[in-house]
């Protein structure tokens, strides 16, 4: 029997804090990325093609440790892009393995 696909969409401009800074959640098609983060625009965005949670919770994770890199200035040292990946990747997959876990932030305002 196949499984149903989630609704992943509705975690869509969900706000995400980062060491108290705002990061927008967007799920959106992002063709061969997964998941990318953007320090710059505040955005995590997550491929809408994922079609079960424990993907999506996997790559929301990891780019969460990318904006947490950011703002622990980890970005600032000088780590190799290549071992940052790994660490972000290693820590998303222990803790999606090991919890199961939903989003509880909220919508931005005004946002549907
Ligand atoms: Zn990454």
């Amino acid at each position: 029997m196949k499984r149903k696909k989630p609704n992943l969409k509705k975690y869509h401009n969900y706000i995400l804090p980062v060491f108290g800074q705002d990061f927008l959640l967007e799920v959106k098609d992002l063709g061969d990325d997964d998941g990318l983060t953007s320090v710059i625009k505040k955005t995590i965005e997550i491929d809408s093609k994922i079609d079960n949670i424990e993907d999506f919770n996997q790559t929301v994770i990891h780019e969460l440790g990318h904006a947490i890199f950011h703002r622990i200035s980890v970005n600032q040292t000088a780590i190799h892009d290549d071992v940052k990946e790994i660490i972000v990747d290693s820590i998303a997959t222990t803790i999606t393995e090991l919890f199961e876990l939903s989003l509880k932030r909220q919508k931005k305002k005004g946002a549907k």
